[in-house]
């Protein structure tokens, strides 16, 4: 069997050569595609001599699994059949019924659900905590439970776009003996390595930035062997394993992943730059504006303050129409697309919940969305001016 353990220094070569299968399979300069869903026994002893596509031991799995550890500075990663596969195998490895977990407030709306109405089927409970409270870390620890095994946060909120104080949270969950898990999907690892600053387990939804082209759905998890391995176990039950044809796609749109978000963060910082000084906008929330709150924790962490941003137009009304007219982004949910997409929250994924809700939460009708594609910065900024009317 060919070795997958390659990786380089710098974040641009591991992206294109990390984890390629040495020496190349039959000369091949890519991956193949292995759509064979069990394989030849080499060996008796021992279960993990058997392959099959369920544990994730195709080459291509191989590849991507390295692939992936090399590029968030991990040990071990595992590909999932989703966003949510993975983040509901990373929570149901460590937190078991009886058990507890801390989270920020306003999740992915998948997350949320999961936990609001999945994980208590199982016994286990969660309580959102205020992560911009004065009080800081004091207060949360009145939400700490003898039971409490694990802080989940996301790197950058949604929709809203806060950065809260990273730091602060590992050091919380340092100090309670807490698992931190993080969703990383907003920043990507060429933005930001939460892994170097002492989280325990990233995941990703890597349908978004990882992949880049909105032609997958897929998913990851990053971190020390010994806890890659325990999500892998439970994710051989559940069964929510990568295609390898998924497996190649995603290998594929990974090695342009850094030209793309350097392209992203170029393009959001202007598009929120013309947006903040435009008369039919009211607020725009991007992390990379130096007003903005989640500024100085971004400016810390990140090394690129990303390509998502949202924007409050003067009225619901210019919003609507701003949707109805703009001619280069897709009026579409999801991100981290090559192409910009625009969608109204309050409208799509945050529908569900009550008019209350959504203004206690800032997510109202007046509220925009955009996902910022890889297009000229100059037609999209011309777009935004002739459909904000
Ligand atoms: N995490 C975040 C931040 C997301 O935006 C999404 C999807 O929109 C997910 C997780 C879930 O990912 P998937 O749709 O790949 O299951």
């Amino acid at each position: 069997m060919s070795d997958f353990s390659h990786k380089f220094e710098h974040l641009a070569t591991n992206l294109v050569h990390a984890g390629a299968p040495q020496p190349r399979i039959d000369g091949a300069v890519i991956t193949p595609i292995f759509q064979s869903a069990n394989y030849l026994m080499q060996d008796e002893s021992t279960y993990d001599a058997v392959r099959y596509i369920r544990l994730h031991n195709s080459p291509n799995h191989h590849t991507l699994h390295a692939r992936l550890a090399a590029i968030e500075s991990g040990e071990s990663a595992l590909v999932t059949a989703s966003g949510m596969a993975a983040i509901s195998a990373a929570i149901l490895a460590f937190v078991g019924q009886g058990e507890h977990l801390l989270t920020q407030p306003t999740l992915y709306g998948g997350t949320q659900n999961f936990l609001d109405e999945d994980a208590p089927r199982f016994g286990i409970e969660h309580s959102p905590i205020d992560l911009t409270d004065p009080e800081g870390p004091t207060a949360w620890e009145r939400a700490l439970r003898p039971e409490t095994r694990m802080l989940y946060v996301e790197a950058i909120s949604n929709p809203l776009m806060e950065v809260f104080d990273l730091e602060a949270v590992v050091a919380f969950g340092r100090k309670h003996d807490l698992i931190t898990l993080i969703d990383s999907t907003f920043t990507s690892p060429v933005n930001f390595r939460a892994l170097e600053i002492g989280f325990d387990l990233v995941v990703h939804s890597a349908t978004k930035y990882l992949n880049g082209h909105s032609d997958l759905v897929a998913g990851a998890v990053i971190g020390s062997k010994t806890m890659v391995e325990k999500v892998r176990n439970i994710q051989l039950h559940l069964g929510a394993a990568l295609d390898p044809h998924t497996c190649f796609l995603l290998e594929r749109g990974l090695k342009t992943l850094e030209l793309r978000v350097e392209r992203q963060n170029d393009n959001a910082m202007a598009l929120a730059q013309f947006l903040d000084a435009h008369p039919r906008v009211r607020k725009v929330c991007y992390p990379g504006l130096a007003d903005d709150p989640g500024f100085g924790h971004a400016s810390r962490l990140f090394s690129g303050f990303g390509g998502m941003l949202s924007f409050y137009a003067q009225s619901p009304e210019i919003a609507a129409s701003f949707l109805g007219r703009v001619r280069i982004p897709l009026h579409a949910a999801s991100l981290g697309a090559v192409e910009s997409l625009v969608v109204r929250p309050a409208r799509s994924s945050h529908l569900g919940m009550s008019p209350q809700d959504r203004e206690r939460l800032r997510i109202t009708d007046d509220l925009v969305r955009v996902s910022v594609g890889i297009e000229n910065i100059d037609e999209l900024r011309t777009d935004f001016d002739q459909a904000l009317g």
